[in-house]
C-alpha cells in the first residue's frame, strides 16, 4: 500500500487513518513495547507524572462563593486507544489519595476508533476498573462535550494522526476550563545528526520489519514512521497551540527529542 500523505486530501487522510487502527489494535500494544523496546512506557509515566496534583475542586454557587461540595478532577484523554494514559492517571489518582492529597478524578477516554476503545474496554475490564466514561469521537469536533467542562486534556501519540491538527487544539480550547491543561505526548524531531540518522533507519526500515513479522502488515507500520517525520518540530507545533488560543506554552524534549511534551493553559 501507498500511502502517499503528502498529496492526499483531508477526507482520505482520515479514512486511512481509521484504516490502519482497525488493522492494528489487536497487536497495538505489543507492538508499542517491540518497537520502542519498552521505552514508551518510560514515556507515559513521566507524561503523567508532569500532570501534579489531581485534586478535587470546590463545587461554587451560582454567586462565585464555595460551597461545602466538592466534584472530581474532570480529565479527558483525547485518542485514548487501548486506554494507557487514562490507566496511569488512575493508578496515580490512587497513589496520591494515599499520600496528602485529596485526590479525585473523573476520566473520559475519547478515540475515533472503535477497535482500539475495544481493546480498551476490554483492558480496562481484566484490571477491574470499572470508572471511565468512554466516548468514540473524532478530536476536532466533539459536539457532546460542553464548553469549559474539563480541568485537563491529554492526548499521546494522537495528535499525529489527526488531520485538521489546529481544528483539534481549538477544540480542546474550547472545552477546557479557563485554568485548565493542554498536555500533548509526541513523536518529535531530534536534534543530535548521528542520533537522528540512526532513528530515521530504525523507524523507516526495522519498525516496518517488525510490523511484517509479528502482524503480518509493514505497510500500517510504514504510515505510523511517515507520519513522524511529517509531523512538526517542537517549536512549529508550540506555534499551532498558540494560535488555538492556549497560554504558558512550553515543551520538553524526551530521549534527546524523539518525543516532546507540550502543554498550555486557557486562561
Ligand atoms: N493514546 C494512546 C497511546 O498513547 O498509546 C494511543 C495512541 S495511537 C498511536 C493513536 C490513536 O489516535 C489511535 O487510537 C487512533 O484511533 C486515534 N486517532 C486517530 N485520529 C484521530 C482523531 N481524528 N480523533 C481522535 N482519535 C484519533
Amino acid at each position: 500500500v501507498d500511502f502517499g500523505y503528502e498529496n492526499v486530501d483531508f477526507d482520505e487522510k482520515e479514512g486511512k487513518v481509521k484504516e490502519v487502527f482497525h488493522k492494528v489494535a489487536n497487536n497495538y500494544d505489543i507492538m508499542n513495547d517491540v518497537t520502542s523496546l519498552g521505552i514508551h512506557r518510560l514515556w507515559k509515566n513521566y507524561f503523567v507524572s508532569q500532570i501534579g496534583p489531581m485534586r478535587r475542586k470546590v463545587v461554587y454557587n451560582a454567586n462565585g462563593e464555595p460551597t461545602d461540595k466538592y466534584e472530581p478532577m474532570k480529565i479527558l484523554d483525547v485518542a485514548g486507544g487501548t486506554g494507557d494514559i487514562a490507566f496511569l492517571i488512575h493508578e496515580e489518582v490512587k497513589s496520591q489519595r494515599q499520600t496528602s492529597v485529596n485526590a479525585e478524578a473523573e476520566i473520559t477516554i475519547s478515540d475515533i476508533n472503535s477497535s482500539m476503545l475495544g481493546v480498551g474496554k476490554d483492558r480496562a475490564k481484566e484490571r477491574g476498573y470499572t470508572n471511565f466514561n468512554w466516548l468514540e469521537a473524532n478530536a476536532e469536533s466533539i459536539p457532546s462535550l460542553e464548553d469549559n467542562t474539563f480541568d485537563l486534556y491529554t492526548i499521546s501519540f494522537g495528535i499525529r494522526n489527526v488531520t485538521d491538527r489546529l481544528k483539534a487544539l481549538k477544540e480542546a480550547h474550547r472545552i477546557l476550563k479557563r485554568g485548565g491543561r493542554f498536555m500533548c505526548l509526541e513523536f518529535s524531531e531530534v536534534k543530535i545528526p548521528i542520533w537522528k540518522e540512526m532513528y530515521d533507519v530504525y523507524s523507516m526500515n526495522i519498525i516496518p520489519l517488525m510490523g511484517q513479522i509479528i502482524s503480518n502488515d509493514s505497510a500500517s507500520y510504514q504510515y505510523l514512521a511517515e507520519s513522524i517525520r511529517k509531523f512538526p518540530n517542537q517549536m512549529e507545533f508550540a506555534s499551532l497551540i498558540k494560535d488555538a488560543g492556549f497560554k504558558h506554552v512550553t515543551y520538553e524534549n524526551l530521549s534527546g527529542g524523539i518525543c516532546a511534551i507540550h502543554s498550555g493553559y486557557k486562561l
